[in-house]
């Protein structure tokens, strides 16, 4: 954990300012145009017109990864590549690195002859997801108390300011986005680019999950519990720290229905038993 290592993660989202711009100003930001979700409103096409540069594979990738994390494009969507690349104004083969991309970070499933859909985390992959997120938060805050410096603890005030803004203006979208960026964010400044990849994907895996399995009105993190989580790490109090976080994902797996069959019928288990 001491080995030197980047400062920040590759494609770190951005914090600042994307929200404290006001209502609807940062989602207008993130979407430029609807992807292929039935459930988008009708009006964002509308509203938006088709994009009038290139996009590069990073901004289609990003646009993609912010429509999941906030619940616009749903688990199961299917991604055409034709529709894609017409959004986007580039070429399929454009529209299929980036879903290879997405697909490497199980965000998306391939299949062969039907193409690309959003993930739809199982039962045991959430559980999977949750056993992972509790050995590595613990880390992640320890190294973060151990390179902490006054820079680091305003950037995580400074986005559960964001958070508090979300939720009073009860931008579900936002709030849900950016609970899952606190996690993001908190090991991106721990210093250890391979802890933020994985916590990135990880987090993403989480909010399909809560997506699949939670009551339809609830939100991923509870409020307040950051605040103490950050409180703790400005302390320098890892013990506290860790605990919080801990009891923190035991609230978010808790609020799932992980015991329930999710509308989903395993089929296998019925039948092979
Ligand atoms: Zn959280």
């Amino acid at each position: 954990m001491d080995h030197p290592s980047h400062r920040r993660a590759a494609r770190a989202p951005e914090h600042a300012g994307t929200v404290a711009a006001g209502r609807g100003a940062p989602l207008a930001r993130m979407r430029p145009s609807p992807i292929v979700s039935p459930t988008m409103p009708s009006s964002a096409s509308k509203s938006s017109s088709r994009a009038e540069r290139e996009n590069t594979i990073d901004e289609i990738y990003e646009k993609v990864y912010v429509a999941i994390l906030e619940h616009r494009l749903h688990p199961g969507t299917k991604l055409g590549e034709e529709r894609l690349a017409d959004i986007f104004g580039v070429s399929r083969a454009r529209v299929r690195e980036v879903l290879a991309r997405l697909a490497h970070e199980q965000i998306v499933e391939l299949y062969p002859q039907r193409g690309a859909y959003v993930a739809r985390p199982t039962i045991e992959q959430a559980r999977d997801v949750f056993e992972a997120r509790r050995l590595i938060e613990p880390a992640v805050l320890r190294r973060l108390i151990d390179t902490l410096t006054p820079e680091k603890v305003a950037r995580l005030r400074q986005h559960q300011e964001l958070e508090s803004d979300a939720r009073r203006r009860d931008d579900k979208r936002a709030v849900i986005r950016l609970s899952g960026e606190f996690h993001t964010l908190a090991a991106e400044l721990a210093g250890n680019s391979a802890l933020a990849r994985s916590m990135r994907e990880l987090c993403m895996l989480t909010c399909l999950t809560i997506f699949l399995y939670d009551a339809p009105t609830a939100t991923s993190c509870r409020h307040d519990e950051h605040r103490l989580i950050v409180d703790a790490v400005a302390k320098r109090d890892v013990a506290k720290a860790e605990k919080l976080m801990l009891e923190h994902l035991d609230h978010i797996e808790g609020s799932l229905k992980l015991d329930q069959q999710s509308g989903e019928v395993d089929l296998e288990a019925i039948f092979r038993s």
